[in-house]
């Protein structure tokens, strides 16, 4: 059975939890702190901290992991992502202080102290750059190290702003964009059975199917059968919407398709002014093309 290192608190570990439940592989654990549970009696699951678990998939502790791509890259290992999972987003930036006069890299001065949780990534763009600073290694509130003498700038996450602006610190360049990811080490693949590289693959499909379906609503209507032409192209689908008759005297003809979730409310106005009625709308759990 493949076990898959997942992270054991915060919001990587509810929306990591969220997503294997919808792919019908919920965490059955035995106790509230337990270290494994079963992922739908497919899979192991291994809870550990977010920032470890690139160490324990590089090392074979496990066969894949959930965890941001910010921690991935930060721990230098050989790993590669099998899915994008979405979820996550953030950004990894330079900031200075407000009154800093800093607005561009190139106001930072030669010898600069930056202070970071992510030592490895800080040091590579820097010197990439041609820069030369002095990396401050911190565990925890960089936001601060500016005000307090310990830093010039930062480089830290930031997600909303927020938390940048409420530290009046400005956002200068963004070092790495990170959304959470399924990993595996670099040479597992190759030299995984053709069972587990079997198991591994209806994963990465069980996963990416939710994926798809989340951005996407299955859509129905009664329209004019006049109108089909129209509609068909404001229903365009994955291969052109389903025609079904109606059994009221052939007036009216139901359409179904798949449409995008995101511009939905522009879809059911432009159905309606063709003349479309009984239009219903309902979420997909799944969507394999
Ligand atoms: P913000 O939304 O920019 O105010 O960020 C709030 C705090 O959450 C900041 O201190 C970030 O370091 C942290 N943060 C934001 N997004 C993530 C993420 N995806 N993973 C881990 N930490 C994050």
């Amino acid at each position: 059975m493949l076990r898959i290192a997942l992270p054991n608190k915060g919001r990587l570990s509810d929306d990591a939890r969220e997503l294997f439940g919808d792919a019908g592989l919920e965490v059955r654990s035995t106790g509230t702190r337990a270290l494994t549970a079963s992922l739908g009696g497919e899979f192991e699951a291994l809870f550990v901290r977010a920032q470890d678990i690139p160490e324990f998939v590089a090392d074979g502790a496990a066969d894949a992991g959930v965890t941001g791509w910010d921690l991935v890259c930060e721990s230098g290992r050989a790993l590669d992502t099998l899915v994008d999972l979405e979820f996550g987003r953030c950004r990894l930036v330079v900031a200075a202080r407000e009154e800093s006069g800093v607005d561009k890299l190139a106001d930072i001065a030669p010898g600069a102290r930056v202070a970071t949780v992510y030592p490895r990534l800080t040091a590579r763009y820097f010197a990439d750059r041609g820069s030369a600073i002095e990396v401050v290694p911190v565990s925890g509130a960089v936001e601060i190290a500016p005000h307090i003498g310990i830093a010039d700038v930062i480089v830290d996450l930031t997600s909303t702003g927020s938390t940048l602006k409420v530290n009046g610190l400005r956002e200068i360049e963004t070092v790495l964009e990170s959304t959470a990811r399924l990993f595996v080490a670099r040479d597992a693949v190759a030299s995984a059975s053709a069972a587990r590289r079997r198991s591994m693959d209806e994963l990465t499909a069980a996963l990416t199917s939710v994926l798809r379906a989340r951005g996407k609503r299955y859509l129905m209507a009664n329209v004019p059968r006049t109108a089909l032409d129209e509609v068909t192209r404001v229903l365009p689908g994955l291969n052109g919407p389903t025609v079904i008759d109606v059994l009221n005297g052939g007036v009216h003809v139901a359409v179904h398709a798949v449409v995008s979730a995101s511009t939905i409310y522009r879809t059911i106005a432009e159905l309606k002014a063709l003349g479309a009625v009984g239009i219903l709308v309902t979420r997909i759990e799944r969507l394999m093309p």
